[in-house]
């Protein structure tokens, strides 16, 4: 059966650092570009959700509609542990979806989507969300480290008849050889053990015997790897690629591991003809053809999410803060999240999936359910559980400019009047330096902590940036 691709997304973390800031630290000079890195509300998950909610906003969809979601990344939040079942919950994808996570090297976000298309093409998944997403941690010093980005792609996959895309030929090459590696345990990415011995003997005799084979079929555009700045382009010219449509990716967000084939191709499905798609990592390398009748919905937008005109930029040492390399001394407050809270096991549900109580009687919806058996409005006791509406209206707000470890000051909170009519209380994503009363917010999902190993995620207002009229 053909593999149809119905919609994509893009999201990218609200920092960026310069690459020569990086440079400038360790008394070296140069440096391109940006790299976009992690606030500390965010992480491969949080990327991983906002990349797949475009895709399924650009669809027309909500994920109840999604009966598959194939994820990867090199850095799942848990080694161990629910992160595939954290992501589902949020998106709000049923919980009788198939659901897989391919981690271990960069080459995880092609697994995933093979692993996706094959699930459609057998008849076991009718709607596939793969979502691809990294946020990698470089070790200090390291030559990889001005070129350490992150980011996340989403494509929603399906039956191929009617589809704006189809998924055509893939090529793929294994040979057991170390290339970038990260031990077990280690926090940090190393760099390739010998730049030369990489280039000549692994990188490039592995991908060009890929790219020869997808040129054949003279795609318009081309997602290449580059893992030192230097690599992609030539592959490019063996390739017959001009400027590949990923170098744009690359210079502004720097190398997004697992999420890097994908991202740097899905901007390219804004307009019909063919796009070759080369994942390289872990000693495999696997291109993809897809083919594009219409441009694709969501692939217009891709763009800006990339070049988010609200990113913020950091300086060297507030990017290893950011990255938890530069750690203060001191206390800090226990916050007491799981794995002993009743709260977060019994509420984890109604916080991830953002539910409200309806009133069957008089419509009003109170939040959050658990803690009003009866409706505030009438007093009722017939209530069902439906998903809050996703933007709204600051009502009011606070900023919080002193706060203990491990929170962050300044934190905003607001009173969040939503569409549907209920109220909530959250966190704002950013400084709040962007909120007043009246300020129109998009929900999104963050980290709101990270304690013994557990991150805890919910969802935060995010200012939406003012039309200009
Ligand atoms: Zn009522």
């Amino acid at each position: 059966m053909l593999v149809g691709l119905r919609a994509v997304g893009a999201a990218a973390p609200s920092l960026r650092l310069a690459a020569a800031d990086v440079a400038a630290a360790w008394d070296r000079g140069g440096g391109r570009g940006r790299i976009a890195l992690c606030a500390a509300d965010e992480d491969t998950l949080t990327l991983a959700w906002a990349a797949a909610d475009a895709a399924l906003r650009a669809a027309g969809l909500d994920g109840s509609a999604v009966d598959g979601l194939w994820w990867g990344t090199t850095r799942p939040p848990f080694a161990e542990g629910p992160s595939i079942a954290v992501l589902g919950a949020a998106l709000g994808i049923e919980p009788h979806a198939r659901a897989a996570l391919a981690a271990g090297s960069a080459h995880a976000g092609i697994d995933a989507l093979l692993g996706a298309a094959d699930a459609v093409a057998a008849g076991s998944a009718r709607a596939a969300l793969v979502v691809v997403s990294d946020a990698l941690r470089p070790g200090p010093g390291t030559g990889f480290e001005a070129r350490c980005g992150a980011g996340a792609a989403a494509v929603l996959l399906s039956a191929g008849e009617g589809a704006p895309a189809t998924l055509g030929l893939h090529a793929t090459r294994m040979q057991p050889w170390l290339d970038r590696y990260r031990g077990d345990g280690e926090a940090d990415t190393r760099d390739v053990y010998d730049p030369r011995l990489f280039r000549e003997e692994i990188f490039l005799p592995l991908v060009g015997e890929v790219t020869d084979a997808l040129r054949t079929l003279e795609p318009r555009a081309w997602s290449l790897p580059d893992p030192d700045g230097r690599l992609g382009a030539t592959v490019a010219k063996r390739a017959g690629a001009g400027a590949p449509a990923s170098s744009a990716v690359y210079t502004a967000l720097g190398d997004t591991g697992a999420a890097a084939a994908l991202l740097g191709a899905v901007g390219a499905l804004d307009a019909a003809g063919s796009v070759a798609i080369v994942g390289y990592g872990g000693g495999r390398v696997t291109g993809v053809l897809v083919h594009a009748d219409v441009p694709v919905p969501g692939a217009a937008s891709v763009g800006a999410a990339i070049d988010d005109a609200e990113a913020r930029p950091v300086g060297y040492s507030g990017a290893l803060r950011a990255r938890g390399q530069l750690v203060p001394n001191g206390e800090t407050v226990a916050m007491g999240v799981p794995p002993e809270s009743a709260m977060f096991v019994r509420g984890a549900h109604e916080m991830l999936q953002m539910l409200g109580a309806r009133c069957v009687d008089c419509g009003t919806i109170s939040t959050p359910p658990s803690i009003h058996p009866h409706c505030i409005a009438c007093g009722g006791p017939k209530l069902e559980a439906v998903q809050l509406a996703r933007e709204g209206t600051v009502h009011t707000y606070v900023v919080n400019h002193t706060m203990p470890a491990p929170f962050e000051a300044p934190l905003p909170i607001a009173v969040i009047d939503l569409d549907d009519g209920a109220r909530v209380m959250l966190q704002v994503a950013d400084d709040g330096s962007n909120v007043e009363i009246g300020t129109r917010v998009r929900l999104v999902l963050r980290k709101y902590a990270h304690e013994r190993g557990v991150p805890v995620y919910g969802f935060k207002a995010k200012p939406v940036r003012k039309v200009e009229e």
